[in-house]
């Protein structure tokens, strides 16, 4: 098919097999790729038992997948997906860098894989050459190492096995980081020292799995499209307007950290206990003048470049190195915890990525545990001699290291916020749910609904397939601006969609169109293709399991803080209403083809081709 490389690479851990595959056109027409495909090869595979399978198990699958626009729209990314150990469900994690091309250009559009490693091993790729090899001597190792060690394994391998090539660039690599061999919940699959697939757990899953990295390189051409002066001109398109967006290019999101405290008052500050905060030195040319040693750094054939390297400079962090921080470490790794300067918050998002973890998440796992220390719930002792004061960088460093490790209390955060929560509030005889901000056990994105002045909608996390992840928010009209459907497109073609800010909705169709020569309009994809992905993965969050199960009548809902009065700011007083989330709620569910209950209707299901699914669902239909 025009668009595709057609194989599919499918490898048994456990047995050590590796075949090519086929997927059926008509599946890759319905699903197109990336997060559409991964939903429907994960409930083909294993959705007449989801509801047993440990996603921490070896019947786990886990899924490196691509879409039709990799490589051709501007900027590369890669999908990742599969049964997720924080939603029970199935997240499409995408990651930035080059990997996703590398594979397409060896002629693959995904990696299915199965099972689990006997001994710590990699994937290695080049072109039809694939193979696993021992990873025993990068196990253990952190991200700057592992991606350093394997770079130069790769290359020597490769120069030595193919010298007609010369020397090699370096593969693009895939990896975890300790925090993911110990299956902590909120590690990630990084790439380029500091890119994470970060909502999903999907860290986790790879280190159950035994699989430190995989590493890629492609000779070949990416796959032949169907018009290919359509493609150059609509990539001349997305350039030009990219170039037009001079703010996005000089700051990236970075430009967000001061904006969205003090202006729309919707940063997590201090556990979210506020959302407002006016800390000029925390603005993003202080960063600019302090910490940034490059700017426009970019993936593969981007035109925005919207990354920067950072490094501290002098003080007791000096050295660290890490990118930007993007807008949302700097809140999660600054705001959240208190702290207000560039040197202590890319320290802290240093650290993060070396160990593999979600900068995200994890940094809301370390406010949870601060505010419970703030209340007297969580005592000195509790956490291992840790003082954890808001604003000591020292501290959370401390306790972020014994998460990725799982040393002492860190084993018990190490599960995440929502899980680590029951526990303690098992162990303590205090209700410690309600500092938690999260939704189907996702940590919620640094863009908080009290203000009214952000981008998400007060159902958009409570009513999201990807519960918290800030990128895939639910809205309503379900196919209006800010709709999860459009999320859903660009997980599945594969993309980043930074670079169709600005851009009319049409050019990615057109896009889409020009690549695989396949008609498709926003209309089409919204009543068809995208709901049918929609529901799956709805179906797969319902069905649950094994540890955590969620029931829409509690959990379609906003974490208790966003239902508390916004403390200061000039929005102070303002809060969600319960009345009204329960109102557009029901709209939504409407609109989705749920009843009311929730749960998918039957009538929706069949007429979406999914009568397997409504079976399924009739498990949890009372
Ligand atoms: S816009 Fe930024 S995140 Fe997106 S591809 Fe370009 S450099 Fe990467």
């Amino acid at each position: 098919m025009l668009g595709y490389s057609g194989k599919f690479l499918e490898v048994s851990l456990s047995t050590e097999s590796i075949q090519e595959i086929t997927i059926d056109d008509d599946v890759l027409r319905d699903y197109v790729g990336g997060r559409g495909l991964a939903a429907k090869i994960l409930w083909d595979k294993l959705g007449a038992k989801w509801e047993t399978i440990d996603p921490l198990g070896p019947e786990n699958i886990l899924l490196f997948l691509t879409g039709p626009l990799t490589g051709f729209f501007p900027g590369g990314r890669t999908c990742v997906s599969g049964k997720s150990p924080q939603s029970n469900g199935i997240v499409g994690s995408t990651v930035g860098g080059e990997f996703g091309v590398e594979l397409r250009c060896s002629g693959y559009d995904g990696i299915i894989l199965y099972g689990k490693a006997k001994r710590p091993c990699y994937l290695f790729v080049k072109d039809s050459d694939v193979e696993l090899r021992d990873a025993s001597h990068v196990w253990g190792k952190d991200a700057k190492q592992t991606v350093k060690i394997l770079t130069k394994e790769c290359r020597e391998l490769l120069k030595r096995r193919f010298p007609q090539y010369g020397e090699f660039k370096e593969p693009a690599i895939l990896y975890i980081g300790p925090a993911g061999e110990n299956k902590v919940l909120t590690a990630v699959v990084a790439a380029k020292w500091t890119h994470a697939a970060g909502y999903g757990g999907y860290g986790a899953v790879m280190g159950s799995k035994g699989l430190k990295a995989i590493a890629v390189k492609g000779t070949g051409p990416l796959p032949q499209v169907a018009d290919i002066g359509k493609v150059k001109r609509l990539i001349q398109k997305v350039c030009d307007n990219a170039y037009e967006d001079e703010l996005w290019r000089r700051w990236g999101t970075g430009a967000a950290g001061y904006e969205v405290g003090a202006k729309t008052s919707s940063e997590p500050v201090r556990n979210w206990q506020d959302e407002w905060h006016d800390e000029r030195s925390f603005g993003v040319d202080k960063f600019e003048d302090r910490v940034w040693i490059k700017q426009f750094w970019g993936d593969f054939g981007c035109p925005t470049c919207c990354l920067k390297i950072a490094m501290v400079k002098t003080g007791q962090f000096k050295g660290a190195i890490t990118d930007n921080p993007d807008y949302e470490l700097q809140a999660y790794l600054g705001t959240n915890l208190g702290l207000f300067t560039p040197e202590e918050n890319v320290f802290l998002s240093a650290l993060i990525d070396d160990l593999g973890l979600c900068g995200i998440q994890t940094g809301n796992v370390l406010g949870f545990a601060a505010e419970l220390f703030q209340r007297g719930i969580f005592t000195k002792e509790d956490l291992d001699g840790i003082e954890l004061n808001w604003g000591d960088a020292n501290a959370f460093a401390a306790l972020v290291r014994k998460i990725a490790f799982r040393e002492g209390i860190g084993d018990m955060l190490a599960q995440g916020t929502y899980r680590a929560a029951l526990k303690i509030s098992e162990a303590k005889k205090v209700d410690v749910l309600q500092y938690v901000v999260q939704s189907k056990g996702i940590s919620i994105g640094a863009h908080g609904i009290r203000s009214g002045k952000d981008y998400p909608h007060i159902i958009s996390y409570a009513c999201s397939v990807q519960g918290g992840d800030h990128t895939s928010t639910a809205a309503l009209p379900l196919n209006g601006p800010g709709s999860e459907l459009w999320g859903i497109f660009n997980d599945s073609a594969v993309y980043c969609f930074f670079n169709s800010f600005g851009l009319k909705r049409k050019v990615r169709f057109d896009f889409y169109k020009a690549v695989t020569g396949l008609e498709l309009t926003p209309e089409e994809w919204c009543s068809s293709k995208a709901l049918r992905i929609l529901q799956l993965q709805r179906a797969m969050l319902l069905l649950g399991g094994p540890d955590l199960k969620w029931n829409p009548k509690i959990h379609d809902d906003n974490p208790p803080r966003f239902y508390e009065p916004l403390p200061s700011g000039p929005y102070k007083g303002k809060t969600t209403q319960k009345a009204m989330v329960q109102k557009y709620k029901r709209r939504y569910y409407k609109e989705a083809g749920w009843d009311k209950n929730g749960i998918p209707e039957s009538e929706n299901l069949r007429k979406l081709g999914l009568e397997d699914v409504d079976k399924a669902l009739k498990r949890i239909r009372q």
